[in-house]
């Protein structure tokens, strides 16, 4: 087997290990394969597999790498910081939009998505850990705002996407993700259509699933490290 494959029956079984875990089923949480700086063949590779979702961050690798797969269908996730003048490329290309921090955004989204396209469904990222360096919303402000984008045309609003602070400590990843599932379920109180859940990467991908994460977002485990010199 490939590298690129054993990675992938690793990642798959961890999945599964944590829906044990959680008695959760494992078809209630979806493996986004987060293929910034890999190339279009590491792409091919992985979708040969079985692979659908493919998560990206920056807008022109990804735009090439969409159209260098064209053949293939896969499904573009974009997860990345979005300046509100990248907004258009963005609504026309990508099926997901995972990192929705502020209205304008979401307007803009909405306003940009193409007629002929389904809706495009994004989360609302919220800076769980209150983190200078992170994008994201406060949480205290997700609740207004996740009602205002839950009414914009052609985008649908899918839950909540969180980077919680990146920690070692097995008992506070849990409860930075139970915070954000929390935080879900007051938001899906008021707006019940809401079923996506965003967290989880390659060193917590466990924990994210066991608090409830639908969606995992996962590069290193299945790529190796990134290179960025490349
Ligand atoms: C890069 C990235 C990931 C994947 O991180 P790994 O640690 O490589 O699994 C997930 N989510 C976002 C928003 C990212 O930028």
């Amino acid at each position: 087997m490939s590298t690129i494959a054993e990675s992938f029956e690793k990642v798959s079984s961890q999945i599964k290990e944590a829906c044990d875990l959680a008695k959760r089923p494992v078809e209630s949480v979806q493996l986004l394969a987060v293929s910034k700086t890999r190339s279009a063949d590491e792409v091919r590779e992985m979708a040969a597999l079985g692979q659908q979702a493919f998560g990206e961050n920056y807008l022109q690798e990804s735009l090439d790498k969409i159209v260098a797969t064209e053949d293939l269908s896969l499904e573009w996730h974009f997860i990345g910081p979005i300046q509100s003048n990248k907004t258009k490329p963005i609504a026309e290309n990508f099926s997901w939009v995972h990192s929705v921090d502020r209205l304008k955004i979401a307007e803009r989204l909405s306003a940009q998505r193409p007629y002929y396209a389904d809706d495009l469904n994004i989360c609302l990222q919220v800076n769980s850990s209150r983190e200078e360096s992170k994008s994201g919303c406060l949480p205290e402000d997700a609740l207004a705002l996740a009602l205002k984008m839950s009414a914009l045309p052609r985008v649908k609003l899918r839950g909540l996407m969180a980077i919680p602070e990146a920690t070692d400590d097995l008992a506070k990843q849990h409860q930075q993700f139970r915070e954000v599932r929390e935080l879900f379920e007051t938001i899906k109180a008021e707006i019940p259509e809401i079923d996506t859940l965003s967290m989880g990467m390659s060193d917590d991908l466990i924990p994210a699933v066991e608090e409830g994460a639908t969606i995992v977002r996962i590069g290193t485990a299945l790529f190796g490290p990134r290179n960025y010199n490349q």
